[in-house]
């Protein structure tokens, strides 16, 4: 049996709230912070079911969940050695998942967690809403997913066909989530929040844990991944820094988060010059990743200055020629995903000869065509 770490606490008030939360935030009407783990699991690699599939192989380094949890078959995604000119690095390819991103992870945590509820909600500018949408089809539940009018075509309609009832909401990505938050109290319905559920960035541990059995059990020096609303930063963080303390690796790797520099809220926050009410951002094809404002954003900072990890911001027009790159070796992602890519370039002059670096491909390029 896992050892006890599924009790949470808020980030901003401490208060501790037990798993599975009843909210996706702090029930403290006054607070409404972000929830997180009391405190890092302890990694026991006895607990590992090699017989389970993908990412439930650490079902029991997870928060408890029903014996036999809804599944798409999730994780288990290949670590691809891989040459970029001079640099040796590992392509950690999420976009082989069932709904085709790492959102998937994060899904179907949540939709294992979801109690009675009979209409699942989530306001998503297209991954996450796409990956609760197939997962609360394969549960049997109804699901509705708010988007910014503007989330790309492909997205809207794989969210759709799923069977979801899709909201697009007119105005910035704000309106979207009011929208949400808003439907979320009304009662039989289950805010399964990709950005304040503190299960969706759990689940992201188990990519920290794949990587490490990947490599034969040891950490990377260096995990380049795009950021957002920050789950997977997040969730990277907490799964690595569970091995530390089970003395499976002795350093963490630094968690170097690549962002458009058409909207880089987190770059502008580590100079200190980070205003949520006045900070400007411009339009990007790395869709998933256009979160002007993202309400974690303290928390996404202390992830990458605790691994003394990096900001990059990858200027736009570096963008297509990435993800053209990766698809003329046959890796076909979107542009979100080439963020992490192009990101390497600028990275270089800090890795080391003899250094491991993984780049998480986020979503497929299926997504955007
Ligand atoms: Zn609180």
């Amino acid at each position: 049996m896992p050892t006890s770490p599924f009790h949470l606490r808020c980030r901003i008030c401490n208060q501790p709230v037990d798993w599975p939360p009843p909210g996706a935030r702090c029930p403290r009407p006054s607070c409404r912070g972000a929830l997180q783990p009391r405190r890092n699991i302890l990694f026991d690699p006895t607990l590992i079911e090699p017989a389970e599939l993908g990412m439930w192989r650490y079902r029991h380094l997870l928060p408890p969940l029903p014996d036999n949890p809804i599944t798409l078959g999730e994780g288990g995604t290949p670590l691809l050695p891989f040459r970029n000119g001079d640099l040796h690095l590992f392509l950690k390819n999420e976009s082989l998942n069932p709904t085709g991103s790492y959102k998937d992870r994060g899904a179907a945590m949540l939709i294992n967690s979801i109690g009675a509820a009979r209409l699942v909600i989530d306001d998503s500018s297209g991954n996450a809403g796409a990956a609760l949408a197939a997962y609360a089809a394969r549960a049997g539940v109804r699901a509705r997913i708010y988007t910014p009018a503007a989330a790309p075509a492909s997205k809207q309609a794989q969210i759709s066909r799923y069977g979801a009832e899709l909201a697009a909401v007119p105005g910035d990505r704000s309106a979207v989530t009011a929208a949400a938050e808003e439907a979320a109290t009304e009662p039989g319905v289950f805010y399964a929040s990709h950005v304040w559920h503190p299960g969706y960035a759990l689940a992201m541990q188990t990519l920290a844990w794949e990587i490490w059995e990947q490599l034969g059990r040891r950490a990377p020096h260096w995990v380049v991944l795009p950021v957002g609303n920050g789950s997977l930063l997040r969730g990277l963080r907490w799964g690595f820094r569970s091995l530390q303390k089970g003395r499976l690796i002795r350093e963490l790797p630094r968690l170097v988060a690549a962002q458009a520099a058409a909207c880089a809220p987190l770059l502008a926050y580590s100079r200190g010059e980070y205003q949520p009410h006045t900070f400007q951002a411009g339009p990007t094809l790395a869709d998933g990743v256009a979160i002007p404002h993202p309400p974690l954003i303290e928390a996404m900072a202390a992830a990458v200055r605790k691994t003394n990890g990096q900001v990059i911001a990858v200027p736009e027009e570096e963008i297509l020629p990435a993800q053209d790159a990766l698809a003329r070796s046959g890796i076909f992602i979107e542009p979100t995903a080439a963020l992490a890519f192009a990101a390497l370039r600028h990275l270089a002059p800090a890795i080391a000869p003899d250094h491991t670096v993984v780049a998480i491909l986020t979503g497929h390029g299926y997504k955007t065509l």
